[in-house]
């Protein structure tokens, strides 16, 4: 059978896969970098090219080959990392149908091509240069609208039109990329006329769709915004404004910003919050989620505070606590309406305003006050807890429970005590809209972590040194589930390539010391067990049973003391 891995593997280098994203130094035999995937100072990222593998020795912990390299930078399943490989590769996927396949290539093209034809209008043409202006009046770097492509659709109804066919693409391919439209007459003519041009682009950086925003002080009629309609390459709800340049900076600072426009995520990243990224709808919608939490847990949400915001928001946040994640809201000095604004004014502002972003609940008590008087009436006072009391009975957290009533009292005027009376009888009006305090690292997570990682370890160590293994029987230990289970999911070599990096000069040593780890473990654990059984057994004025466990407990202590 056809192998496309093996065969993309053998034509091309990880070295160069790599260096494609970040830049690797050579050290010794292999190549290291500042870890893409984790924020750190110290490179702890290395690639080998004997093995044609990667690890990060830092806080990832995690590595593999090029195409598990590709799929995690790139947040991307699989299938999607064969075919980035499979084109570089040259190697062609002989399940894809040739039909579809080539239809897509020439719709990518033709994208391709209209983006540099506005992109030249911009520069060229009398009106491009006032969009040009007008871009720069907002506070836009030249390097800022070549970064993010941005260009100018003649006031002229064939264009592009005459262009692409030029090119010799046919209208009924420029009509499927979205960029021509015709009339039932067969008529055909450009769909962005005298507007101001923003490529969107996939995941990998494709042009596949466009956003054009009307010339200012020109008829709008058609609206302030003309969207390319779905296509072939271009499906809405999963296409994230900004994601391709923001994904590497999206997972080194494990945190993302969500705004609203275009020339927010622009703005942003010309004041070097490169991991600003804008959800071209109101809300955040489940796809978009989905495709975030690849490459974070954190977010922070900048929506207008206006009505429509402050909804898009609330309906945002609700979405994603159901997926788990921390959300927290950037709110910006009085009077300015977005993040493009606030950069445009101030750059510290709007730095600033990301540094102070506030927890959730302070978003609600601010939305929630911000249109009522100073001196709250009572109706004022009804409506409030209306609205902030479900959300508060909801905080798991009891201190931190206790904390938003004592705030809301204070607020309200009212004794504590009422509020936390009401609280258990309120009637959640949002009872749909499930609300749960951020996800908290639980003492036994960070145990599972570091025994995952001994054992791993272990497992490395047995694998390079066999000859170690009877250690293990030594220390009466038979048959090891857990090792089993690790040997069973991880790949040999990349476990011996961890270890082989450590420099240990007595493995020995150092394999004794890690199974020690796991059995003091697990005689603590018997003798967290066994000092129960013995209070129980007292309790029960059960003296002989109570003596024997006395003994039990005093030979696992021994036993535990032999362990250090
Ligand atoms: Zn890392």
């Amino acid at each position: 059978m056809f192998d496309a891995v093996s065969e993309i593997k053998s034509r091309l280098d990880i070295i160069d896969v790599i260096s494609s994203y970040i830049k690797l130094q050579k050290a010794g035999a292999n190549f290291r970098a500042p870890c893409p995937f984790h924020q750190e100072k110290d490179p702890s990222f290395i690639v080998s090219p004997a093995k044609q593998i990667w690890h990060c020795f830092g806080s990832c912990d995690t590595g593999g080959d090029m195409f598990k390299f590709v799929m995690q930078i790139e947040g991307i399943e699989f299938r999607e990392a064969l075919h980035i490989l499979s084109a570089r590769a040259g190697v062609e996927l002989k399940k894809q149908n040739p039909k579809i396949y080539n239809e897509r290539i020439r719709l990518q093209q033709i994208n391709e091509w209209a983006a540099k034809f506005f992109e030249k209008s911009l520069e060229v043409s009398p009106k491009g240069k006032n969009a040009f202006k007008y871009l720069k009046n907002r506070g836009l770097t030249q390097e800022s609208i070549k970064k993010f492509r941005l260009g100018y659709a003649l006031d002229n109804w064939h264009a592009l039109e005459n262009f692409l066919n030029n090119k010799n693409y046919k209208n009924t391919e420029t009509q499927k990329a979205g960029l021509i439209v015709t009339k039932d007459n067969g008529q055909a003519f450009d769909r962005f006329r005298n507007r101001i041009m923003f490529p969107i682009c996939d995941i990998s950086g494709r042009v596949v769709a466009f956003t054009g925003r009307v010339m200012p002080g020109s008829d709008d009629k058609m609206g302030k915004y003309v969207n390319s309609p779905e296509t072939p390459l271009y499906n809405k709800s999963s296409i994230i404004y900004g994601l391709d340049k923001a994904k590497i900076a999206m997972r080194k600072q494990d945190k993302c910003i969500i705004t609203e426009g275009n020339l927010d995520v622009i703005m942003a990243h010309q004041a070097k919050t490169e991991n600003t990224i804008a959800c071209s709808g109101t809300a955040l919608t489940e796809m978009q989620i989905n495709i975030i939490k690849r490459y974070t847990e954190n977010i922070l949400l900048n929506f207008d505070m206006d009505q429509a915001g402050i909804n898009a928001t609330r309906k945002s946040i609700d979405l994603a606590l159901e997926h788990e994640l921390n959300i927290k809201i950037i709110s910006l000095p009085k009077g300015q309406k977005d993040a493009a604004d606030c950069i445009k004014h101030n750059p510290k502002d709007w730095l600033k305003a990301v540094k102070n972003a506030m927890p959730i609940m302070n978003f609600y008590f601010a939305s929630t006050f911000q249109n009522m008087p100073k001196k709250l009436k009572i109706e004022h006072k009804k409506e409030s807890a209306r609205i902030l009391l479900p959300i508060i009975g909801k905080i798991k957290n009891p201190i931190e429970k206790a904390h938003w009533l004592g705030e809301l009292a204070i607020r309200l005027e009212v004794d504590e005590k009422v509020l936390a009376e009401a609280i258990n009888n309120v009637s959640d009006q949002r009872k749909n809209t499930p609300w749960r305090a951020p996800k908290e690292t639980s003492q036994t997570n960070n145990q599972l972590s570091q025994n995952n990682k001994t054992a791993k370890r272990l497992a490395g160590y047995l694998l390079k040194y066999p000859k170690y293994s009877k250690i293990l029987k030594d220390h009466n230990i038979k048959n090891s589930k857990a090792l089993d289970k690790i040997l069973k999911q991880n790949n040999k070599e990349q476990l011996i390539f961890k270890i082989e990096q450590e420099n240990i000069q007595n493995p020995k040593a150092e394999i004794i010391k890690m199974i020690l780890f796991f059995k003091k473990q697990k005689i603590e654990k018997k003798l967290k067990k066994m000092s129960l059984l013995i209070k129980k057994a007292q309790k029960n004025k059960d003296k002989k049973q109570a003596e024997k466990l006395i003994k039990k407990a005093s030979n696992l202590s021994q036993e535990l003391a032999g362990c250090y």
